[in-house]
């Protein structure tokens, strides 16, 4: 629907939603297309939540993801309000995708282009394999997008039939680790392959088996970097939501929400003053698991005892200038199985045995300097007491490591800025600091994920929700939501 006709549509309905990350800004934009009078409430002075990127010693950095996957969705939903999306952003591809270091010495380059014959051509994989692997990876795509990436499901919707017929074409009994082992020979692609399950906060040996279509995506879709960052998503995105009539309110923090006859009253903290607000209707796009002390009626939807996905440190190094290293280069350590182990199962930091990206956007775009560098970490203990004040400096001296003996920086390389799980936990309120939401294994994707209502006027989006987390899934969980939304207030 074109601007011009929102008028004609207008409920005069008031929604309010909460969070101005990727997802609360996706669901404002369709709900707003639906003719809803949206508003949307942001804790932190700037839009993008963890899709943010600020200056630091006056180059851009990006906090959170520093690669777009699926850019047609964010066009649709630009050509859903009558818009270009090229007007707004534009979107570099990123080739090759990622340049991968074992410490033996072997490196493997995941092409954009012709990713199979790539990986042919250096002797990581067979024709037989890598067409093997493609048609099933063809087949779980084709299933997962017809039921789980177009509409959200409750457990009960377990004993439909068709369920039954879709369980069977995704291998639902069988899981990613071991479809990987099925479908590669090479231990260092199976490596790869495997550890992307770091994304969703779990093993391999437990991630469902249509996880298969991640790295599927990569290649299909390709992956991509924003002129500007990532940021420049979410800031792109807000700026045509302001043109369509969204108002946007910065600084304010939803404390508390109580429904009232019908009407949301939610009350909102700023600057040491506290806001009531009172709305049709409320779209939480916040970690799922903090609205159990804003809500507590939303405790029965929401896991009683959660499994976070994982964490990260980030550091921000601008005073790299040379223009030698690829777009995305990861550092596995000596041990790489025993790391996702450790992350995933003991969820201790461990000792000198991490894998680390070193992501340099000057590759791809022109004049930008500095690297970005991350470690993934488990998810903070409860009481955040697995972070200790030598935790940074004790990471920072094995990136360091990293960087000057096994990249041979020879610049400054000392990070300007750094951010820390804490920083997650305290900024964004995610819940134990993690970077996606719930962990994505078998109990908590799909029917055993928060459903995207929790009764009518109070709806859910973001990574802790269906169909789960990472950038794309987080725009689908927008649509999921208005669809209920807009099923429970019919025009
Ligand atoms: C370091 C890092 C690397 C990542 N890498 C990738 C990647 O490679 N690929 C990928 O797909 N994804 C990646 N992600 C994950 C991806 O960024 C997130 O899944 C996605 O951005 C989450 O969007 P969201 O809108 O659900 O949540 P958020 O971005 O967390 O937005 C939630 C917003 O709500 C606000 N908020 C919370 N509570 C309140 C409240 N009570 N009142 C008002 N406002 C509130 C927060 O301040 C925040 O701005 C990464 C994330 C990080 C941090």
């Amino acid at each position: 629907m074109g601007q011009n006709s929102l008028a004609l549509y207008s409920k005069k309905r008031r929604l309010g939603i909460i969070g101005a990350g990727l997802g609360g800004i996706t669901a404002a934009l369709y709900a707003r297309m639906q003719g809803w009078d949206v508003e949307v409430y942001e804790r932190q002075n700037v839009p993008g939540g963890k899709m943010h990127s600020a200056a630091v010693e006056g180059q851009i950095f990006d906090q959170g993801p520093t690669v777009l996957t699926w850019p047609s969705l964010i066009d649709a939903l630009f050509a859903s309000a009558g818009k270009r999306r090229e007007d707004y952003l534009e979107l570099l591809k990123v080739d090759p995708q990622y340049h991968h270091n074992f410490t033996d010495g072997t490196k493997i380059e995941i092409t954009s282009e012709d990713t199979g014959n790539s990986l042919i051509a250096q002797g990581f994989t067979t024709k037989e394999e890598w067409g093997a692997y493609q048609s099933l990876a063809q087949r779980y795509w084709d299933e997962t997008s017809k039921y789980f990436l177009s509409r959200p499901w409750r457990p009960f919707d377990l004993l439909r039939p068709r369920m039954a017929y879709a369980g069977w074409r995704l291998d639902a009994h069988r899981r990613y680790g071991a479809i990987i082992d099925t479908l590669f020979s090479n231990r260092y692609l199976r490596h790869i392959m495997k550890y992307k399950s770091i994304y969703l906060g779990s093993e391999a040996a437990t991630a469902p088996a249509a996880f298969l279509t991640m790295p599927y995506l990569e290649e299909k879709m390709g992956i991509w970097q924003p002129v500007g960052g990532l940021g420049q998503v979410t800031r792109s995105l807000e700026k045509l939501g302001k043109e369509i009539g969204i108002s946007f309110y910065y600084n304010m923090t939803l404390t508390t929400l109580n429904e009232v006859k019908g009407k949301w009253l939610s009350t909102f903290s700023h600057d040491n003053s506290i806001t009531l607000e009172s709305f049709d209707a409320v779209v939480y796009a916040g970690d799922v698991m903090a609205l159990r002390s804003i809500f507590p009626a939303s405790i029965s939807s929401i896991p009683q005892s959660p499994r976070p996905s994982s964490s990260a440190i980030i550091w921000h190094i601008p005073t790299y200038t040379k223009n030698e290293l690829p777009h995305h280069s990861v550092w596995y350590p000596e041990n790489p199985e025993q790391e996702l182990k450790t992350i995933v199962r003991t969820q201790s930091i461990g000792n000198s045995n991490h894998t680390v990206y070193v992501v340099h956007r000057g590759a791809t775009e022109k004049g930008v300097q500095g690297l970005y560098v991350l470690i993934p970490l488990p998810p903070l203990s409860i009481s955040f007491d697995s972070w200790s004040k030598n935790s940074s400096s004790n990471l920072w001296e094995y990136a360091y490591e990293v960087l000057k003996k096994r990249i041979k920086i020879s610049d400054n390389i000392a990070p300007a800025n750094e951010w820390i799980p804490i920083d997650f936990a305290h900024k964004q309120l995610s819940y134990r600091g993690t970077i996606f939401g719930l962990a994505a294994d078998f109990w908590q994707s799909a029917f055993f994920r928060p459903y995207n209502r929790i009764k009518k006027g109070l709806y859910l989006v973001g990574a802790g929700t269906q169909p789960g987390g990472g950038v794309p899934l987080v725009q689908i969980s927008a649509s999921f939501a208005i669809n209920l939304l807009n099923k429970d207030f019919p025009t």
